[in-house]
Formats: structure tokens, sequence, C-alpha cells
């Protein structure tokens, strides 16, 4: 090892537990890496070096007084779409930029009760809504295992900074493959809970009914420790059902492929995809057999409606959600506005990027009345359709093996045309439709040395089985190098 920073959450934490490091120590390591590093990656947008460092001498003070706990003293780094008191919150559009957060998000509180360190805030595309992090309005982010290309989205920067060693781990979001997809691009564990299990609270909402806030880290066990700090019930979003959060990292004992029935859906194994990365995905599901899995093909059938169904609702949700974005009470406002009306749309108009602006168009289009129960009503029923045969799977299969996205990360700029970009998200928006969990583990690497990663999928409020499965995968492929330029 050459530094701190390549440490992931539970390596750290024993080191302060054991006080061979303190916090601010550990943190310091990050912010000179970022320093040395990030002038090159682009995964920060900005860093409160000052904030971070007191955080740090707090979580070191509280260790002094004999507190213990999972996170205490780790820094954390943090999507700019999630509310954290006294800092910016971008979503990497214009339109927020200035505006700096009144209040923490339930996700950012439970981080600081757990002693974490909120330490920096990682770029994304615009508003959550793109799949390179080429939308982001402030600034462009790099994938750290070859400057030349992507590190996908919406969670690049979250993703850049893990992978890039630029953090101990992050929080990253996904609608529909944004946490899955940047972790497969650039060799991170990434964790989409289910819908309901991680409070939405205080995080800016791009399409309600999917957004799911998840780690993204080094490693499974990991994972599973940052997400028992951020799931469970908050009286502050609705669709967080009182169900109990078990102790993931405990359930992670023991975890074996022995006998873990693994489905491989054969609509995501059909031609279209980069031949590498379906190699790759056969190779973990001939992994865990060789491990003792009981490995089957299976099918999905509803999957090619998936990415109609979501560009439907996606849209539809974020052009209500964005509506308040009006000039009036947040972020930009334009300077050549004559009346109330032009005060709007030319904040609007100056305030949001192109794939922003497309989506409300979309949106507003499907949700017309007259096109409402066309599209709109139609994409609905379909949902239900696919959520339906998700169900019917897991009661044959523990989890469902897939490659995460069809192709490994491309060439910055490469992609121009929007429904093209869509594509990087054909595997990962079936799961987010249904409300399962899913997760993108580190699988191995292109001929040409990118990340690759596999995704595996398990049912609603499975996170117990998802995580099991991940780790017994991790256990069975043995270490990867990590090839960071
Ligand atoms: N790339 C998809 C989109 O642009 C998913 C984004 C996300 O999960 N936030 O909508």
């Amino acid at each position: 090892m050459n530094g701190l920073h390549e440490l992931g959450i539970v390596e750290a934490a024993e080191m302060l537990e054991r006080r061979e490091i303190s916090s601010v120590e550990l943190v310091r390591a990050v912010i000179d890496r970022v320093r040395a590093k990030d002038g090159e990656i682009g995964a920060y947008l900005t860093f409160d070096e000052e904030g971070a460092l007191a955080a740090a001498e707090y979580a070191d003070r509280r260790r002094a007084a004999g507190e213990k706990g999972p996170m205490l003293g780790i820094p954390v780094a943090i999507k700019d779409l999630i509310n954290v008191k006294g800092q910016p919150c971008t979503c990497a559009s214009k339109i927020l930029q200035g505006y700096v957060s009144p209040y923490d998000a339930t996700v950012t509180e439970r981080l600081k009760n757990a002693g974490a360190v909120c330490a920096g805030r990682v770029n994304m595309d615009e508003f959550a809504m793109g799949s390179s992090c080429e939308n982001s309005a402030l600034g462009v982010t790099r994938n750290p295992y070859d400057r030349s290309c992507v590190p996908g989205g919406s969670s690049g920067g979250s993703a850049a900074a893990v992978g890039g060693d630029l953090a101990i781990a992050a929080l990253g979001t996904d609608t529909g493959g944004s946490i899955r997809q940047p972790a497969s691009y650039c060799n991170c564990v990434g964790v989409k809970p289910s819908y309901g299990r991680v409070s939405r609270y205080g995080v800016t909402a791009f399409a309600s009914s999917l957004d799911q806030v998840g780690p993204m880290t080094k490693s499974v066990r990991d994972a599973a420790r940052l997400l028992k700090v951020l799931a469970g019930r908050d009286e502050h979003d609705g669709t967080t059902p009182p169900v109990d959060v078990p102790d993931y990292e405990a359930a992670l004992e023991g975890a074996s492929a022995k006998g873990l029935r693994v489905g491989l859906p054969k609509e995501y194994f059909a031609e279209g995809s980069d031949k590498e990365v379906l190699d790759i995905a056969r190779r973990a599901a001939d992994a865990l057999a060789s491990a003792g899995a009981e490995v089957s093909e299976t099918s999905l059938p509803s999957t090619e409606y998936a990415m109609g169904v979501y560009y439907i609702v996606a849209p539809a949700e974020a052009s209500a959600n964005l509506s308040r974005f009006d000039g009036v009470r947040y972020g930009h406002r334009s300077e050549r506005a004559e009346d109330v009306f032009t005060l709007y749309t030319r904040s609007r108009a100056e305030g949001f990027g192109p794939e922003v602006k497309r989506r409300i168009m979309m949106g507003t289009y499907v949700l017309s009345s007259g096109h409402y129960d066309a599209y709109y009503t139609r994409a609905q029923k379909v949902r239900t359709l696919i959520r339906r045969e998700f169900e019917g799977e897991f009661k044959k299969f523990d989890v469902l093996l897939a490659p995460v996205a069809p192709t490994p990360a491309f060439k910055l700029g490469s992609v121009l045309e929007p429904l093209q970009m869509h594509l990087a998200d054909v595997f990962t928006v079936p799961a987010s439709l249904a409300g399962v969990c899913a997760a993108s583990v580190p699988a191995g690497f292109s001929s040409s040395g990118l990340p690759v990663g596999v995704q595996l999928i398990a049912g609603a409020f499975d996170e117990t089985g998802l995580l099991r499965a991940a780790k017994a995968y991790e256990d069975v492929r043995g270490p990867l190098e990590r090839k960071i330029v």
C-alpha cells in the first residue's frame, strides 16, 4: 500500500480502532491525494477541507471518549445532489450554482450520527440525467483507469473518486443504473438498494418512484457496513416501510456459493453487447458454478419494454419534480426577466442544460391530456408486468446474474446521440422499475485495461441475500489488480 487513501472502510476502521491512525490523518491523506491527483480526474466539484478536518477531529474526540462505531472517523464523498447542511448542493447544474444546503438529508444525518465525515462533493450528470457524467454543467470527470474515457454516470464523480482511490467510500444515487453502471466502469462495488430501503428525504428528486441512495465502495463488506448506516424507516419519507434493517455485515459471515441458486436471464446475454463484457459475466457465472452454485438459464421476456417504460416514467416524474426550479426560491435567476412569466422561462432556459430540457419536454408531453393514457398509464401497466416477472424469478432463484452495461467505459465525447447514450442502461433499468435490489461487483478488465463489473439482482428487501451472493462471488473471484493510471 502506498498511502492511507487506498484503504477501504473496514481496513481504515480497524486501524482507527487500534489507534494506529487518527481520523484527522486519514482525512488529510485523502485531501493530499485529491490535491495531487484530482486535477487530472475531476471527481470532485468542491471539497471543504477545513470542515472535513474539523469533523475528523470531532470523530477522534468521540473515539477518545470511548465511543466505537462502524463508520466513526471514516470520510465519505457525497454526490452533489444530497444535502449536507452548510455545503453546496448544485446537482451539477447551473441553476443551483451558489446554492448552500440549509439542512441535512436523512442519509447525511445518519452518516454524521455514525461518526462518518462528509468529505467533498462529487460530480454527476446534471440532475442525475445521463450515463457518462458528460452532462455535468460544472466540469469534466475522467475515468481513473483510462483518462480518455468517461467514468460512467450519473454517479461518475462518486465512482471515479472511489475507483481512483480519491475517496475511502462514496454515496451515489441510482434511478435507472447510476450507481451500478459507473461502479462497473470504475472498478467499484455499487449497491442500488430496493426502492424504499433508504430514505430520499433531502436528496434532490429526479424520478421519485425510482430514486435510491446507495453505497459505492472498494469491497462488498464496505458496502454492507455503509448500507446498514443509511437504511431504514424515516418518518420524512413515506415510501420507507417500517421493516427491520438486518446487520448486513454480520450476515456476510459464511457467505458461500454452495447451493446458491443463480439465474442467467437470456435477454441480458443476447447479441449486441460487447463480447468481452459478455465473457466476463459468463466467467463470473462459471466461477460461482465451480464453487457449488446451481446456475441455470432463465428468461425475463418483458426486458425489451423496460427502456420504453423508463423513458416515459422517469421524464414524467422529472418534469414535475423540476418545476420547483423557477428562479424564485432556488439558485439562478435570470437578469433578463421582465415579468413573472419571463422570470420563470428565462431562468429555466438559462439554468438547465440540454438533456434536462429534453427530459422536461418529454415528461410534459407524456403527461399532457390526450397523451396521458396512451403513454403514462400504459407505461405504468407494463411496469407492473416487469415487476411481477422479477417476483416470479425470485421464487426460483436467490439472485439473477447479468452484465451491468453492454460495454466497458467509452471514450469521452464519443456518444453524441441521446438515444445511444440511453442504451448504456438497458441492463440496469429493469431492476429499477421492479424496485428490487441490485449490485455491481468488479469482475475483471477488458483487453484494453478497462474495468468491467458483473450485476447481481435480488428480490425486494433481500439486500442480505444480494450482499451474501456478492461476497460469495468476490471470494471466488479473488483479488483483482487495480491498475489506476
Ligand atoms: N442514465 C439513466 C438516465 O439518464 C439513469 C440515471 C440515473 O440512474 N440517475 O436516466
